[in-house]
């Protein structure tokens, strides 16, 4: 992709419809931020590095991909994913999470991740069937900062009455579709502070708590 040389991160989401994969020309990166990061998943809206295959025992998966932007928004860290997740979290931001925080006016800006790729059970629980984590399949979000400074933390803001608390509500129900499990909250103790969206497909359709 070619970078304009800008300061800042400009995204031109207006000119993003619904419909169809952004133009490549709607983000524009910082050239010492991305200098040495590349389009990843053939995907104009994913920016890091395609990383080695990984096989550790049960764990791992084929053409991993390390995302460090995903449609103009920076991740707080690397998230490791195969492509079929990474694809599917960047028309969640792009699309459902920038609308869902529409009210609060001002677009996501950061994403806070808790864990991407990992070689574990589910809840690290000893015994438990392999997380989806560690096939590259699942991502965990802690919160959201939005262009203005603003935080929207799953464990501050969860439940809350207010636009916050609206928002926050919002991101989770709009995963749910895109992911095929969402759990927040709700689901149990283990998710009190993050949303766990996963790309695992279920015989009865989506699981979202
Ligand atoms: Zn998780």
């Amino acid at each position: 992709m070619r970078l304009v040389p800008l300061f800042l991160i400009l995204v031109a989401l207006a000119s993003c419809g619904r419909s169809g994969r952004p133009d490549v020309s709607a983000y524009t990166f910082s050239r010492t931020e991305t200098g040495t990061l590349t389009r990843l998943c053939n995907n104009p809206a994913l920016l890091g590095e395609p990383t080695h295959d990984i096989s550790e025992g049960a764990c791992g998966m084929d053409n991993p991909v390390a995302v460090r932007y995903v449609a103009g928004v920076r991740l707080s860290t690397p998230a490791t994913l195969n492509c079929r997740t990474a694809n599917t979290l960047a028309d969640w931001v792009e699309h459902d999470a920038q609308d869902a925080v529409r009210k609060l006016r001002s677009p996501i800006a950061e994403i806070t991740i808790f864990a991407s790729y990992a070689c574990r059970s589910r809840n690290n629980q000893r015994g438990a069937r392999l997380s989806e984590h560690a096939l590259g399949n699942a991502i965990d979000i802690g919160a959201f900062t939005l262009e203005n400074g603003t935080e929207l933390s799953v464990e501050e803001d969860w439940g809350k009455v207010g636009k916050e608390g609206t928002a926050i509500g919002n991101l989770h129900r709009a995963a749910c579709g895109p992911f095929g499990t969402v759990l927040g909250p709700n689901s149990d103790r283990y998710h009190y502070n993050h949303f766990h969206f996963d790309t695992a497909e279920y015989r009865s359709g989506t699981y979202c708590r």
